[in-house]
C-alpha cells in the first residue's frame, strides 16, 4: 500500500509502501524486502525512509501500558506521542525529563534517535531516562532490552535509528516537576562573544537554556532564553489543536531573505524588550512551532533543509562565526538559528549525536545547487574543528562527513538487522562499506 509518509524536510516527496505492524510481524522469517519503523516523520530527512523497501508505521499503536505515580514510571506502546504522555503523567506531578521542540514525536521515535531539549547540559539524551524496551527483530523474537536484559541490543537501538528492529514498547522514568510551566528569563546580547560568556553560568544555574540567534545581522546578536520549572505554575495540559495553521502548501518559499530580515528585526526586538523573570506557559517555552500547524509548508514545494552541527567548546567561539558568516556570504537565510551548549553526558546509546561542545541548528529553503553547496561548506566546517553532523536532521550529508564525524557507525552496523534499512543508512555507512566491507565486518 503506497501512502504519504513525508519526513519534515518535504525534500523527497513520493507515495511510499507501508505495512501495518501486525502484518510485518506476519512476514518475518520469509525473507522479503526491507523494513524500517516509521514514527510520526519529524525527522527532517531521510532516516525515516526505506525508498527499498517498506515503513512500518507505528503511531496507531498508542497504548498507555503501565505508569506508577510513585516513582514516575511508565510504559506505553511505541507509538505513542511526547503529548499524549505528558498529558497522563502531569495530573501526576510528572513531566518528560528530555523533551525536542515537538510534542509530536513519538516513544519509539524519541529512543531510535536519541533526541535532546533544552536541557542537555542536566540531563543528558532522551535514552538515558529510558529503562527498557521490547525490541522485535526480523527472526521473530520479541527481545526484552535494558542494561541487565539483552543490554549491548539496548545500547544498540538508543541512537540506532531504527536499524536494529521495531521497538514495540518503551519504559521511560519520567520527572518530577513543581509545574509544568516555566519561570523564564531573557537575556538579550549583542554578538556571540557575548553569548559564550554567558552560556556556562547560565547552564549551571538553570535547567532549561537555548539561545536563538539573529543570523541576518551581521553583529550575530540574539537572546538566551533560560527557565526552570515553576512552583506557581500550574498541570493544566494545553490542547495541541492548533489554532493558526498554513492550510495549503505555498507555491514559493515565505522564507526569504526580506521576510526573514523583518522577522528577526520584530523578534529580537520583542524578546529584549522583555526582561526579568516571567512565568511561561510550558507549550509556548518548548514548542512554539507547534502552535502553526504545518509551518513547514511555509518553505513551499522544494522543502526545507535543517543543517544540525555540534562544534567542541574551544573551536566554538571560532567556528560557530565562521557558519553564520559563510550562510549570509551564501545569500542563504535561516528561519531558525538556533544555538545551545551540550553537556557532558553520556548516553546509555551506542551511537548518539550530542557530544560536549555547542550545537548550532538553522534552516534554509531549499534554493537546489546554492543551498546544497553552503551545505557541504558548513559540513566541511563542522568535520575541521572535530565537530560531528546531526544524521537525523539530515538528506545529504556525504558518506565522507558521516564517517568522520561517527567513526563509531561499523558497531552499530555489527547489531544492524540485516531486514532493517534506511535511505540514510544506504546512502551513507552503506556506501562506506561498499568501498571498505573490511571496516563493517571489523
Ligand atoms: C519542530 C521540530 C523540532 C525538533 N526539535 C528537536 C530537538 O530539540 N531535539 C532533537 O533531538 N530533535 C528535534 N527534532 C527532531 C525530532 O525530535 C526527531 O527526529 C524524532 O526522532 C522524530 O520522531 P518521530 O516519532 O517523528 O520518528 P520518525 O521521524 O518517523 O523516525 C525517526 C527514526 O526513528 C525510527 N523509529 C520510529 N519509531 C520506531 C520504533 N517504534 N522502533 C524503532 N525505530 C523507530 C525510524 O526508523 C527513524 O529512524 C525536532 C523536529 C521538529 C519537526
Amino acid at each position: 500500500m503506497a501512502t504519504n509518509l513525508d519526513s519534515f524536510g518535504r525534500i523527497d516527496r513520493r507515495p511510499r509502501e507501508a505495512l501495518a505492524l501486525e502484518r510485518a510481524i506476519a512476514s518475518l522469517g520469509d525473507g522479503g524486502p526491507s523494513l524500517l519503523a516509521f514514527g510520526n516523520g519529524k525527522s527532517y530527512g531521510d532516516t525515516c525512509h526505506n525508498g527499498a523497501g517498506i515503513l512500518v508505521p507505528m503511531r496507531s499503536h498508542r497504548a498507555i501500558l503501565g505508569f506508577d505515580a510513585e516513582t514516575g514510571l511508565l510504559t506505553a506502546e511505541a507509538g505513542t506521542s511526547l503529548e499524549e504522555i505528558i498529558a497522563h503523567a502531569a495530573p501526576h506531578g510528572y513531566f518528560l525529563p528530555v523533551s525536542p521542540g515537538t510534542r509530536f514525536v513519538t516513544l519509539g521515535g524519541a529512543i531510535a534517535n536519541d533526541v535532546h531539549g533544552k536541557n542537555h547540559h542536566v540531563r543528558g539524551t532522551f535514552g538515558c531516562h529510558v529503562t527498557g524496551f521490547e525490541l522485535l527483530r526480523s527472526d521473530g523474537k520479541r527481545y526484552p532490552c535494558s542494561a541487565a536484559e539483552n543490554p549491548d541490543l539496548f545500547a544498540a537501538t538508543i541512537g540506532g535509528m531504527g536499524l536494529t528492529g521495531i521497538i514495540l514498547s518503551a519504559s521511560i522514568k519520567l520527572m518530577r516537576v513543581g509545574s509544568l510551566d516555566v519561570e523564564e528569563e531573557i537575556t538579550p546580547f549583542a554578538n556571540l562573544d557575548a553569548y559564550f560568556g554567558l552560556a556556562e553560568a547560565s547552564d549551571a544555574a538553570n535547567e532549561y537554556a537555548v539561545a536563538w540567534v539573529d543570523q541576518l545581522s551581521g553583529t550575530n546578536r540574539g537572546v538566551l532564553l533560560t527557565g526552570n520549572h515553576a512552583d506557581n505554575g500550574n498541570f493544566h495540559v494545553a490542547s495541541s489543536a492548533t489554532r493558526l495553521s498554513v492550510p495549503f502548501e505555498m507555491p514559493f518559499s515565505m522564507l526569504n531573505g526580506l521576510s526573514l530580515k523583518t522577522f528577526n528585526f520584530a523578534y529580537f526586538h520583542a524578546k529584549a524588550r522583555k526582561t526579568g523573570k516571567t512565568l511561561s506557559p510550558y507549550g509556548s517555552f518548548f514548542y512554539p512551532l507547534d502552535a502553526v500547524g504545518n509551518w513547514n509548508r511555509l518553505y513551499g514545494p522544494k522543502g526545507l533543509y535543517q543543517h544540525q552541527s555540534v562544534i567542541p567548546f574551544a573551536a566554538a567561539p571560532t567556528v560557530v562565526p565562521q557558519m553564520l558568516a559563510a550562510s549570509r556570504e551564501a545569500g542563504q537565510a535561516s528561519f531558525l538559528t538556533v544555538l545551545k551548549r551540550f553537556g557532558a553526558m553520556a548516553s546509555p546509546g551506542l551511537f548518539s549525536f550530542p557530544r560536549p561542545g555547542y550545537t548550532l541548528t538553522m534552516d534554509f529553503s531549499n534554493r537546489g545547487a546554492s543551498t546544497l553547496k553552503l551545505l557541504d561548506r558548513l559540513d566541511a566546517l563542522t568535520v575541521e574543528a572535530g565537530g560531528r553532523v546531526n544524521p537525523y536532521k539530515d538528506q545529504r550529508m556525504s558518506a565522507a562527513t558521516f564517517g568522520t564525524s561517527f567513526p563509531e557507525w561499523t558497531a552499530l552496523e555489527r547489531y544492524r538487522d540485516p531486514r532493517f534499512s534506511s535511505d540514510f543508512w544506504r546512502r551513507t555507512a552503506l556506501s562506506l562499506s561498499a568501498h571498505a566491507p573490511a571496516l563493517a565486518a571489523e
